[in-house]
């Protein structure tokens, strides 16, 4: 055996591997980005010359970065992790159509095994074994020739000057197409594989030094909530996830996703906007006093939110998590996971939204003194696998779809999956209600829902979320907001307030709106971005 392996050996220089390797990447891991640019430069006559020296000057691209890295002792190891890497970026961008940016890669860090294992297919281990395993065991085999010294240098050298002027010769032939795709187009740059996800994981290691090298800035410590024996404020504040506006019956969707809310005298908002696409974005965003257009990671992770801006004007503030976690927001205040079955009492197995209301009467009970809010961050929606996102008994819309693969399920079988998600949702939220009216004779209550960010489902080949916002399909922006005030709180018209249901708010609303619901006086207020007390209309 080891004789047929020797005899077998390929000998090839290390200039030769690295060309290679960089072919056989443009050819194999790069299905996402080709058949995005072929949508907008079809292969036509006119095209074709411009389509080659892409294909080629990716290629060359990747000579480059691999002959930067790629060395007698890093070359195996170096492409060997590119391999497996690259196999599963493909696997995520060929079956979702989404990029890996950085937004996604703290997705990724943040991601729990449970949910990691709702990604899971047989599909993906196919592109493992074959983009990955395979390729990464025959550059193991091979032998690779390293001249000595000098030589080796020279060689590396000339092919770098070579590939670069190649790649310039050819921007400089196409200059008008390449113009138009590094100006107009700039989106599909996202989808090339490796270099995409090479530079967001370097922008993501970037932003999380920056952050972890600035001191927290404390906000409205002059916050204070006027004393007053006759009430007491208690608000539950649900981050939804994943939900979208136009799913919900409220919203005009034909299906009836809102059975119970719709019994509810609650004020809903149909002209929402999310502030980013993802969860990692828009949880810290809109806890924050920044808006989405002054949205920047490490000033939003290194500043005080809301809760903190709560804590000190002494509210009871905790935070009730069934998804990953809070995403940085609840690190200062009382914060208790419900994703496991010792904590929550209602999981089949997967540990249900509602599990995070079973003892929250009891926190009501043991705080006789001063206000409370509280946060439920939702599993919600959270996809792609749907369909364990409720129990057996909401399956109203059939048939759903059973699968990760969503490309393998039908239109109608997907949005059902999805839908029967959004009317466990609308469950949920009744059952935050009813606990509220039962606290109705100690507190003026309230109940504030906003999903994090929307979904794609298919719609122009896309699914899932996390677009940049400039390129982001409004489908994955536009969110669900539903207050439900209890009548004894007087401050508040909720026939009034109706008036501002078509309204365009956002993210940039939660945290004045917030304050403004705890009346809460502080400095950092703005009462212009409370929709409870501003005056837009
Ligand atoms: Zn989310």
């Amino acid at each position: 055996m080891k004789r047929f392996f020797t005899d077998n050996t390929l000998n090839i220089t290390s200039t030769n591997v690295i060309i290679l390797v960089a072919v056989f990447f443009i050819t194999f891991y790069n299905f996402a980005f080709f058949s995005n640019v072929l949508e907008v430069y079809p292969l036509n006559k006119k095209n074709i010359g411009f389509l080659s020296s892409l294909a080629f000057g990716c290629t060359g691209l990747f000579v480059l970065l691999l002959s930067l890295v790629c060395y007698k002792h890093t070359i195996k190891p170096v492409i060997t992790l590119v391999f497996i890497l690259s196999s599963l970026a493909s696997y995520f961008m060929d079956s979702y159509n989404t990029p890996i940016n950085d937004d996604m890669i703290n997705n990724i860090v943040h991601t729990d095994f449970a949910e990691s294992l709702d990604l899971f297919s047989f599909e993906l281990v196919l592109y493992v074994v074959f983009l990955g395993l395979f390729p990464s065991y025959h550059l193991y085999k091979t032998n690779i020739i390293f001249k000595t010294g000098w030589q080796e240098l020279i060689s590396k050298i000339k092919l770098i000057v070579l590939t670069l002027l190649s790649i310039l010769g050819m921007i400089y032939i196409f200059s008008d197409y390449y113009s138009s795709f590094f100006r107009e187009h700039k989106p599909l740059r996202y989808y090339t594989n490796p270099s995409y996800y090479i530079y967001s994981s370097g922008q993501y290691a970037g932003s999380l030094f920056a952050s972890s090298q600035l001191p927290l800035k404390k906000i409205g410590l002059d916050a204070k909530v006027p004393f007053s024996e006759s009430h007491r404020e208690l608000l539950i504040f649900v981050v939804g996830e994943t939900a979208r506006a136009d799913r919900f019956s409220l919203n005009g969707y034909v299906k009836e996703t809102n059975p119970q809310l719709k019994k509810e005298n609650i004020v809903n908002f149909t002209n929402f906007w999310s502030c980013g696409t993802s969860t990692a974005t828009s949880v810290p965003c809109m806890f924050s006093k920044f808006t989405a257009s002054e949205y920047n990671k490490e000033k939003i992770h290194s500043t005080e939110n809301v809760l903190d801006v709560l804590n000190h004007a002494g509210v009871n503030v905790l935070w009730l998590d069934n998804n990953s976690d809070s995403k940085g927001v609840a690190e200062r205040v009382q914060y208790q996971s419900y994703k496991s079955p010792d904590i929550n009492t209602i999981c089949d197995p997967e540990c249900r939204d509602v599990g995070m209301l079973v003892n929250i009467q009891t926190y009501i009970n043991e705080h006789p003194q001063g206000d409370i809010m509280i946060v439920l961050h939702q599993m919600g929606n959270h996809g792609p696998a749907y369909y364990k996102r409720y129990p057996a008994a909401f399956e109203k819309f059939k048939p759903a779809c059973k699968t990760n693969q969503l490309e393998d399920c039908s239109k109608e079988e997907l949005d059902n999956a999805y839908d029967n998600a959004i009317l466990y949702t609308d469950f949920f939220l009744s059952k935050v209600i009813a606990l509220l009216k039962q606290n109705s004779s100690g507190f003026e209550s309230a109940m504030f829902y906003v999903s994090d960010h929307g979904e794609s489902l298919g719609e122009n080949g896309l699914y899932l979320h996390g677009l940049p916002n400039i390129i982001a399909p409004d489908t994955q922006r536009h969110v669900p907001a539903i207050f439900w005030i209890d009548d004894n709180y007087d401050e508040i018209d909720v026939e009034q307030l109706k008036n501002k249901q078509n309204t365009q708010f956002s993210h940039d609303n939660v945290f004045h709106t917030i304050l403004g619901f705890m009346e809460v006086e502080s400095s950092v207020y703005d009462k212009s971005l409370d929709i409870l007390h501003n005056s837009s209309d």
